[in-house]
């Protein structure tokens, strides 16, 4: 429902330059504005309502400037409350200030990292808008949820901390029945919030402003509509020179993202400072950050000029002298882009030495080192889904000295149900994910031969030799219920929960975790059915196909580097000498392809190169149960305490895993007693 009754709005304080002339705005009326334009919706009369009233010529100031004299932050919405400084960060000015209508750019794309202060220099162009160059603005989160919560989470305190927005914008309220759109209203222009999501949102009005927030989350398909960036922008068309997007991210994957396409299309933009010794100027490259082995707390630049070191006490003044420039040349003179990583975060939020620590306690997760290249180096992630070749892996096999070797900590094991066997691997772990092809077991029969289960059953009570004498049984094996997942839950459900998680796989990349669950599924067991009588675990598999992938291309060291005592890589995958020639072409029978529709969305997807893939599948699964142990979450005291129990002396640990991080540890929701042990040790997770 759209409102009819006049606003008490006040038109004549809000317009700065009243009564000024030659603006050529002033000659456009609702007809050329609104040419093209689906007006049909709910508050199209508010929009061309304030249009009418708003028309006039922008400031002469720019956004920074504006910050910098209104802008004011309140402590529950920051952590440095008062008046917002534009030289806190001052990287940010020339960003801010090319979304100034006297800025002849229209497109703006920053791609960054985590904590450079971006949320608020589009922050300071929402307010910039509403007070001083009002217009139609569109606002763009990847999901209406996410809208929602900005709306009342950024957009609210911003509004009600600074008294010039607050006097100019009329409450919130809920624009369309769907409930897909918020906005705000204000003297000369409106804001309205939508999510990447909605068709209906991104259709919804004209729009001289569009920001584009955290692009790389949004889908690739608006409703099925296309492309919700290209439906956003289509919305400016009619503002010509005078429209502005604004498009921000965090990057994700190599290829997909779509901050990085646009940033490579621009001017590409990067902050150069200066050296402190020697004046060099020069942007901040990640790989220049150096911190003495293990001890990320001397982490310091060496300067790319004199080579000196440069300590983190000199970058407040490097960011003060520092300067854009462009280092590409972009088709569009009005499209330009900023590239920003955290090694340029002020002093007091995230220091080199968190940085360097980030980095080290990443090393060896695949998800982990994928999230710090992508928030702490604003870069992408390149999925390498290149298939290794298998004869390179029969040259690398290895005699192993004993079923486990030394470092091997636990085992687990991924079991997959084909029509006439189940095939079953078991894969030992150590720390940072090393790990060793232990056994590979087919049991003949399949899912209908009650003998072919008796001999999976036997295989939970099985034991494996560690190099120091030690037995261990399997820590948990992950079975697949894709095939016969009757049979399996019904198996599964007699095993018991500790020593047993049956599995079901899921095409596509869930990086953010990449099992889940577990959820309960109706079982039928001895022909009774059973209402959520079994636990299923969701595996993304092309998450962990990838990370074998990468794990299987890692460099070992040298022998010279071996002899002086270098350790193989965090994430080494090591093959034994029995390992055949058709289950390695097995393990790497697949490869990553990116798709293109014909509109050009890219997605990726897993293919097979060959038939059978069953070493790759299990190898899978297999990782998935160290996940749902816990594995990628171990914190020294748990890995220490993994090697006191294997009765295994190691030297000097050189990599430290963070624990800070670990909010909610997935071995923490194991707390049921084990029927059956792992029984070299009884790890305290497991209890
Ligand atoms: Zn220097």
């Amino acid at each position: 429902m759209s409102e009819s009754s006049s606003t008490p709005w006040q038109t004549s304080a809000s317009r700065l330059n009243e009564g000024s002339d030659g603006n050529a705005d002033q000659g456009l009326n609702d007809g050329e504005l609104t040419e093209g334009l689906d007006l049909g919706f709910d508050g199209a009369e508010d929009i061309l309502r304030v249009w009418r009233r708003g028309i006039r010529p922008d400031p002469d100031l720019t956004v920074s400037q504006w910050a910098d004299a209104h802008r004011k932050l309140s402590s529950r919405a920051s952590a440095e409350p008062g008046q917002y400084r534009t030289t806190r960060t001052p990287y940010l000015r020339a960003i801010m200030d090319a979304l100034s209508p006297n800025h002849p750019a229209q497109r703006i794309t920053f791609m960054k990292a985590a904590q450079v202060g971006a949320t608020e220099a589009g922050n300071n162009w929402i307010g910039f808008v509403i007070h001083h160059a009002p217009g139609p603005m569109l606002a763009v989160l990847p999901t209406v949820e996410m809208a929602k919560r900005t709306s009342r989470g950024r957009i609210d305190p911003l509004i009600e901390d600074s008294a010039a927005l607050k006097e100019r914008v009329q409450p919130a309220r809920s624009r369309d029945a769907g409930n897909s759109m918020l906005s705000k209203e204000f003297p000369g222009g409106i804001l309205v919030l939508t999510g990447a999501n909605s068709a209906t949102g991104l259709r919804s009005m004209p729009a001289r402003y569009v920001f584009l927030d955290e692009v790389d989350a949004y889908p690739a398909s608006a409703d099925e509509e296309g492309d919700p960036v290209t439906l956003a922008e289509a919305r400016t068309t009619t503002f010509a020179h005078r429209r502005k997007v604004f498009m921000v991210s965090t990057p994700t994957i190599r290829g997909l993202s779509r901050i990085e396409r646009e940033f490579e299309a621009s001017d590409q933009r990067r902050y150069f400072v200066p050296c402190p010794h020697c004046d060099a100027m020069q942007w901040l490259q990640f790989e220049r950050l150096r911190w003495a082995k293990g001890q990320p707390e001397t982490a310091a630049y060496d300067c790319e000029g004199c080579e000196k070191s440069i300590a983190e006490h000199h970058k407040t003044q490097m960011l003060e002298r520092g300067e854009w420039r462009s280092t590409a040349v972009s088709d569009n003179p009005h499209a330009i882009g900023f590239h920003l990583s955290a090694l340029y975060s002020p002093i007091g939020w995230k220091s080199w030495e968190q940085i360097a620590r980030d980095w080290l306690a990443a090393q060896g997760s695949d998800e982990m080192l994928r999230a710090a290249r992508n928030t702490l180096l604003g870069e992408t992630w390149v999925e390498s889904g290149e298939a290794p070749e298998w004869q390179r892996l029969a040259d690398r096999r290895e005699v192993f000295a004993a079923q486990v070797p030394m470092a091997g900590l636990f085992l687990t094991a991924g079991a997959d149900v084909q029509k006439d066997r189940i095939e079953v691997d078991v894969w030992a772990w150590g720390r940072g994910l090393e790990s060793w092809l232990v056994d590979h077991i087919v049991i003949p029969g399949g899912p209908d031969d009650p003998a072919c289960w008796d001999k999976l059953t036997a295989l939970l009570a099985q034991t494996w030799t560690h190099q120091n004498g030690a037995i261990m049984t399997l820590a948990k094996l992950a079975i697949d219920t894709g095939y016969e997942s009757a049979a399996v839950y019904a198996w599964a459900r007699k095993q018991g929960i500790a020593q047993v998680a049956p599995v079901k796989g899921l095409e596509g990349f869930n990086r953010a975790t990449p099992v889940s669950g577990p959820t309960f599924v109706d079982a039928t067991v001895n022909g009774r059915k059973l209402k959520r009588g079994a636990r299923l675990w969701t595996v993304a598999t092309a998450t962990f196909k990838a990370e074998t992938y990468r794990y299987l291309r890692i460099e070992r060291p040298s022998n010279e580097g071996r002899a002086l005592g270098v350790a193989d890589p965090a994430g080494t995958i090591h093959l034994p000498d029995w390992a055949d020639s058709e289950w390695l072409k097995q393990l790497v029978g697949e490869q990553l392809v990116t798709i293109r529709n014909k509109r050009g969305f890219a997605r990726q997807e897993w293919q097979k190169l060959r038939e059978r893939n069953e070493a790759l599948d299990t190898r899978v699964y297999a990782r998935a149960a160290a996940w749902i142990l816990g594995a990628d979450r171990f914190d020294e005291r748990m890995w220490r305490q993994l090697e006191k129990q294997a009765g295994v002396q190691t030297a000097a640990i050189t990599q430290t895993a963070e624990t800070e991080k670990s909010t909610e540890p997935q071995a923490g929701r194991i707390t049921t007693p084990r029927r059956r042990g792992w029984k070299i040790s009884t790890p305290r997770y497991m209890e």
